[in-house]
């Protein structure tokens, strides 16, 4: 097979870049099968170790490195960045993450002389601020559209979309694409928000000390419609965006096309883990997995040992946090009528998209 289309994933064990190396190295993907690099600090891990991709170590934040690591890349002909740092402020995100995406688009611009097309996902949080701001500042009304005016915030996902089009501006003829998903349901132990993998280990967490698996989220959140986006849907929209020429050059939301509400999620999870202890609590005080975690990394070692599993740390699987943060939001909603619009129709069932996500990492031995 000829191979004209030359891929680099930033993030390639993120909850959407371990998706992309799968299916960009598929035959009959759109362009397939593309080769396919991919970056990550950490070692390859075993459940990326499938995909036929060149794997390379290198800290993006780090200009050296992605100078030494980067430069001799010279076939590549599209990224996809799909990483990010959490920072402690707003302002540290906006530096350190414009550094990240800078160093990768200055050195492979300069580098690889066929390089036409930067794909960059960001997310919700365009449109509600950032996570230190959300609930605190006036966000866009919901449903969300593409064309929202910024708010007038810090959100580090400005800075990189103005980095992303001073880059691409630089080299004739490139293009670029941002996608915007919503909360992500997908698969990976090294991502920092990966929301079911989180509610996996606390429901395995739950299972083992014979505990009701309590919702840890607000009553509002458990009764109202919420959206996701399957990981599979958005790497559908990053290679959509890559091989048409008629959306490049665009920003497009990406969430499944339904809802759902979490208080039957919920049963799906605590069937999936045999529990049968699972509604929510109205008499008890509001939960919070960051507390109510904060002790249990033994206790996850007993579950790993026990249960044959892959060797992880429970801080490294149990993005507790992020799942107090999202269980609390209500009635965010983005509009996917731009994307249709354009043609892609992408869609997928969110119950079905959750128990697929919570199957595949029993499968993967992540949680019992
Ligand atoms: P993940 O946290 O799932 O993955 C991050 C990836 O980047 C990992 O492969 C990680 O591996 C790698 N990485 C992190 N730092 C560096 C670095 N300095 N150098 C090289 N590689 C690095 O990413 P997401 O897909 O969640 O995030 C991408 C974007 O999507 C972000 O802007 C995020 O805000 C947005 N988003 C995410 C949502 C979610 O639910 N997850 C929801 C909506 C938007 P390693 O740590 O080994 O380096």
């Amino acid at each position: 097979a000829t191979q004209s289309f030359v891929a680099l994933i930033i993030g390639v064990t993120g909850i959407v870049g371990n998706g992309l190396a799968e299916t960009l190295s598929l035959r009959d993907t759109p362009g397939g099968p593309w080769k396919v690099y991919g970056v990550a600090r950490r070692p390859q891990p075993s459940w990326n170790m499938d995909n036929p991709i060149h794997y390379i170590q290198c800290d993006v934040s780090n200009q050296n490195d992605v100078e030494l690591k980067l430069s001799p890349l010279y076939d590549v002909t599209h990224i996809f960045y799909v990483s990010w740092a959490n920072m402690p402020t707003e302002t540290q995100n906006r530096e350190v993450n414009s550094a990240m995406l800078r160093n990768v688009l200055r050195t492979l611009i300069r580098n690889a002389p066929n390089l036409q097309h930067v794909s960059l996902q960001t997310g919700t949080k365009h449109y509600v601020g950032s996570f230190a701001d959300f609930g605190k500042i006036k966000a866009i009304e919901s449903p969300f559209t593409e064309d929202s005016p910024r708010l007038d915030a810090q959100v580090f996902y400005y800075q990189q979309e103005d980095i992303l089009l001073e880059e691409v501006g630089k080299k004739k003829g490139m293009t670029w694409f941002v996608t915007r998903p919503h909360v992500i349901f997908g698969f990976s132990p090294y991502s920092m928000m990966n929301l079911i993998g989180t509610l996996c280990v606390y429901a395995a967490i739950c299972k083992h000390e014979g505990l009701p698996l309590k919702f840890p989220g607000s009553k509002a959140t458990w009764e109202c419609y919420s959206p996701a986006s399957d990981s599979n849907l958005i790497v559908d929209q990053h290679i959509w965006g890559a091989v048409n020429p008629t959306v490049k050059n665009q920003a497009f939301n990406c969430s499944n096309g339904d809802v759902y509400k979490w208080k039957h999620l919920w049963k799906v999870l605590a069937d999936k883990f045999g529990i049968e202890d699972y509604e929510f609590d109205e008499e008890g005080p509001e939960l919070r997995l960051t507390e109510m975690m904060k002790d249990k990394g033994g206790v996850w070692e007993e579950i790993v040992k026990k249960n044959g599993l892959l060797h992880t740390k429970l801080e490294e699987v149990g993005d507790w946090w992020f799942a107090d943060f999202m269980l609390r939001v209500e009635g965010v909603l983005d509009s996917m009528n731009k994307a249709k619009e354009h043609g892609f129709l992408g869609f997928r069932n969110s119950k079905n998209s959750f128990i697929n996500w919570i199957d595949k990492t029993k499968a993967y031995k992540i949680v019992p």
